[in-house]
C-alpha cells in the first residue's frame, strides 16, 4: 500500500520550487514533480526514486512545514504532517531498520530528559511557594522603602474609609487626651523614626452593632473604634493595645501579609521603587486589616512587643488582657437582638486574634516582672 503526500520539492543548489507529490511504500519512494518549464522546455515526468530509509524528516513543531530530505539531497517540504507522523509509526512497528529504532530511542531519551527537567521545576515551583514565598516576602517586606509602606497605608485607609467607617462621635477633647499622651508617652517607645505614626478615631457599625476594633496601616496609621474607646475603662487599656498594633507596624506584618499575596506586585514595587499597581492591593489589605486576620505567630509578635514597651512605660501588662477580654465579652456576648454580627467576618476581632490562653500566659509572665518593679523581662 502506497501513501501520498502532496506538498513542494526544492531541488538542492536552486532557488527554484515546484509542486510535487511524494509516494511511499514499504520500502522505496517516489516524487512526482508536476511538469515545469525550464529553459524553455516544459518538463513532465521528472521523477526521483529512492530508498524511504535514506530519507531524514525533521521533528514535528505543531503544524509547520515538515522538511524532509531526500536520498539525492533535494528537499521535500508539506504540511500533511499527519500523514508523515504515520508513516514514522507505521516503521518503527514494523521495526524495519535499525534507523528508525535509532529515531524511535532517541526520542524516548528526549522525552525523558524533558520529563525529567519537568518534575524538577515542579519540584522547584512546589518549595518555592511552600519556603521559598514566606521567606522571601519576609526579605521584600522589610527592604520596602518606608515611603512605599506610607503609600500603601495612606491607599488602604482610603479604602477602608469608603467601605468599612464612618466618622467618629467622640468630642475633641476626648481625642485629644488619647493622641496627646500617645504622642509623649507610646511614640518615643516605637524605635523607629521613619514611621510616622498617626491615630485616626473612626466610628466601625455591622448593621445597628458599634463594633469595637483596633488596627494599624504599614504606614504607622492606627484606627481606633469608638467603642474600643468606650469599652476601655483607663488609660493603660488603650495604650496597651496601642502598642500591641505598633508592634505589627514595626514587625511590618501586614507588607509581610501583602507580599505573602500579591508577591510580583511587591517584587515588581520593590525593584523599580515605584507604587503603581498598589490601588487594587489596598483593597485587599484593608479589608484584612479590618478583620484581623493575621497569623498567631504575628499576633504572638505583637504581643510581646507590646508587653516589653508596657513595662518600659510602666503600664501592667493586666491591662491588656483586661480590655482585650471585655471586648471578647461584649462580640460574644448577649446580644439576642442583635443576631446579625455574630456571623459577620467583622465581628472576629477577638476570635482570630487571640489564643487567648497562651496570650494570658505571656501577660502573667510580664506581670510577674512589673510587680517587681522591673523593666526587661526575659
Ligand atoms: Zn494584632
Amino acid at each position: 500500500m502506497s501513501t501520498l503526500i502532496a506538498g513542494k520539492w526544492y531541488p538542492e543548489n536552486s532557488s527554484s520550487q515546484y509542486y510535487a507529490t511524494l509516494i511511499v511504500d514499504n520500502v522505496d519512494y517516489a516524487l512526482q514533480i508536476a511538469p515545469y518549464e525550464h529553459n524553455g522546455n516544459v518538463i513532465k515526468d521528472h521523477k526521483l526514486t529512492g530508498q524511504w530509509s535514506q530519507v531524514s524528516i525533521n521533528e514535528r513543531l505543531g503544524n509547520t512545514e515538515r522538511k524532509l530530505i531526500l536520498a539525492d539531497g533535494s528537499l521535500f517540504t508539506t504540511l500533511d504532517n499527519d500523514a508523515i507522523d504515520i508513516l514514522i509509526r507505521r516503521d518503527i512497528n514494523s521495526s524495519a531498520g535499525s534507523k528508525w529504532n535509532l529515531r524511535l530511542h532517541q526520542y524516548e531519551t528526549k522525552m525523558s530528559s524533558v520529563l525529567m527537567m519537568l518534575g524538577l521545576t515542579v519540584v522547584f515551583a512546589i518549595g518555592f511557594v511552600k519556603w521559598g514565598i514566606p521567606l522571601t516576602s519576609q526579605a521584600v517586606a522589610h527592604a520596602l522603602p518606608q515611603s512605599t509602606a506610607e503609600y500603601i497605608g495612606k491607599q488602604s485607609l482610603q479604602v477602608i474609609d469608603r467601605y468599612f467607617l464612618q466618622p467618629t462621635k467622640l468630642s475633641d477633647a476626648e481625642q485629644q487626651k488619647i493622641s496627646s499622651r500617645f504622642e509623649t508617652r507610646l511614640k518615643p517607645l516605637g524605635g523607629n523614626d521613619n514611621i510616622h505614626y498617626q491615630l485616626h478615631f473612626r466610628e466601625m457599625n455591622i448593621g445597628s452593632m458599634s463594633l469595637p476594633n483596633a488596627f494599624a496601616l504599614p504606614s504607622g496609621d492606627i484606627v481606633l473604634t469608638d467603642k474600643f474607646v468606650e469599652l476601655s475603662h483607663n488609660d493603660d487599656e488603650i495604650d496597651a493595645v496601642l502598642l500591641h498594633e505598633m508592634g505589627h507596624v514595626v514587625e511590618r506584618h501586614s507588607l509581610e501579609m501583602l507580599t505573602q499575596n500579591s508577591f510580583t506586585t511587591m517584587i515588581v514595587m520593590l525593584v523599580l521603587g515605584n507604587p503603581d499597581g498598589i490601588s487594587e492591593l489596598a483593597t485587599g489589605l484593608g479589608t484584612a486589616l479590618v478583620s484581623n486576620h493575621y497569623s498567631r505567630q504575628y499576633e504572638t509578635e505583637a504581643d510581646e512587643f507590646a508587653f516589653k514597651k508596657m513595662l518600659e512605660a510602666g503600664i501592667n501588662p493586666q491591662a491588656f488582657v483586661a480590655i482585650l477580654s471585655r471586648m471578647e465579652d461584649y462580640s460574644t456576648g448577649d446580644k439576642e437582638n442583635d443576631t446579625t454580627a455574630k456571623d459577620d467576618s467583622l465581628s472576629d476581632f477577638l476570635s482570630t486574634h487571640p489564643n487567648t490562653q497562651l496570650r494570658i500566659e505571656m501577660a502573667n509572665k510580664y506581670s510577674k516582672c512589673f510587680d517587681q518593679g522591673l523593666t526587661v523581662c526575659d
